[in-house]
């Protein structure tokens, strides 16, 4: 049985990101950049006015102040998007607007509010830094600068910052896109008043959020009865997504048909059985190049599946440079006992909180592998290791910081 770093190292070992494809710029948030991204212009393209005033040269304004301002001759008017046509001389300004460019000439900006406008003059109160209130072109972004590099995830900022450097069009590894089945003759719809010995089908929504959640694309599929021949049909639908995720019949009972019809279509058994507490009985395949996760059916584990391997996978498959949720050292409150000498790493569900610079963490609740409820709260996971039975009140345990960007 793997170990989970073993077994993530397996998953992750399998999984290729999806060939890059161009997209225009407005479809980019949230993907994953395919190279380094370069700008193909200098921002500001053109020296300009950073406010509203008059373009001047700061040597006219030696003796300006509120008691004896400096006349000087209005040559006009010059808006953003305006081109100069003229040049500024001593004693001239242009009445300028943020953003127009600077007219030859001139070397500084005053703003309007240190002015008094006359017609066709303009009285200036103060001295000015010669540069001041100027905006040099390429001060901000210079033509090949580096914007972003291969594999970052890209965020508002940056689709401003490659808006003003010219990629209207850029390589990104797209979204993939997850199909999402869930399995039991139990399940019923959310909407669905459950009959007798039925269920709510929790996964298929839980499952879907989290993909969704990864930046991924998720493809739901309606509910799988505990079938092989049907359950063989659905899954040579789903080989169309770029993943398959299943939840349900992975594990012993008579009605676990999901390894035998996943081989049965051809996807190669990486490993089946990760050595945890909750959710043992993951599987993973390959099929051809699109990674298969047969995930069990408890709510809880399958969540606790998902953040733990399927969301590193789906982040390599779309791209990103970093798979792994930042990881912390924290004081178990309450502490923990389970059971030793079963050699499994235990995952616990815990609210952990920064308190005079240290984390602390508490269990949400009962850590039961169906106790839904325990992740209402919950924003990491605490692992304990194999081996571990104990911590004692206010312990050390490691966190997986389940609300936090990967860092790493
Ligand atoms: P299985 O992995 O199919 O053996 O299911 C294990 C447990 O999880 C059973 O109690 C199932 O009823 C429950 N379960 C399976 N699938 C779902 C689902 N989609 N939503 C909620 N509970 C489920
Ligand atoms: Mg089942």
């Amino acid at each position: 049985m793997a170990t989970p770093a073993e077994a993530l190292q397996l998953i992750l070992d399998q999984v290729a990101p999806l060939p890059a494809v161009r997209l225009p710029l407005s479809e980019a948030l949230g993907l994953a950049a395919a190279e380094d991204l370069h700008s193909t212009a200098q921002v500001p393209p053109f020296t300009n006015s950073a406010m509203d005033g008059y373009a001047l040269r700061a040597a006219d304004l030696a003796t300006a102040t509120p008691a004896t301002p400096v006349r000087l001759r209005v040559l006009g008017d010059l808006a953003a998007g305006a081109i100069p046509t003229c040049a500024v001389g001593s004693g001239e300004a242009l009445r300028i607007m943020t953003g127009a460019p600077l007219p030859e000439g001139a070397d500084t900006v005053v703003p309007v509010e240190q002015t008094l406008r006359g017609e066709g003059w303009v009285d200036v109160l103060h001295l000015l830094r010669p540069g001041l209130h100027i905006r040099h072109a390429g001060e901000d972004l210079q033509l090949g600068q580096r914007l972003v590099a291969a594999g970052h995830r890209l965020r508002p900022g940056d689709i401003g910052a490659l808006a003003a450097a010219g990629l209207a069009v850029l390589p990104c590894h797209p979204r993939a896109r997850v199909a999402v089945l869930t399995t039991g003759d139990e399940l019923v719809d959310v909407s669905e008043q459950p009959g007798p010995g039925r269920i709510r089908d929790a996964n298929i929504h839980a499952l879907c959020a989290q993909v969704a959640a990864s930046g991924a694309q998720p493809m739901p599929f309606p509910r799988v009865p505990d079938e092989p021949a049907t359950l063989l049909r659905v899954l040579e639908e789903a080989a169309g997504a770029d993943m398959i995720l299943t939840t349900g019949g992975i594990s012993v009972g008579d009605y676990d048909f999901m390894k035998r019809m996943l081989e049965e279509l051809g996807a190669r058994r990486v490993f089946w059985k990760v050595a945890q507490k909750p959710g043992g009985p993951l599987g993973f395949w390959m099929l051809g190049a699109k990674p298969v996760f047969g995930i069990p059916g408890n709510p809880v584990a399958a969540m606790l599946m998902f953040e733990e391997y399927v969301r590193p996978a789906l982040r390599q498959l779309m791209g990103y440079a970093n798979r792994h949720r930042p990881v912390a050292e924290a004081a178990l409150e309450g502490g923990w006992s389970g059971k030793v000498g079963d050699g499994r790493t235990t995952f616990l569900r815990v609210v952990a909180r920064r308190e005079d610079g240290r984390l602390k963490a508490r269990l949400t609740g009962p850590q039961g592998s169906a106790i839904l409820s325990s992740m209402l709260l919950a924003n990491a996971l605490a692992v304990i290791p194999a081996g571990v039975d104990r911590i004692e009140p206010g312990g050390p345990v490691t966190l997986h910081l389940t609300e936090e960007n990967e860092d790493h």
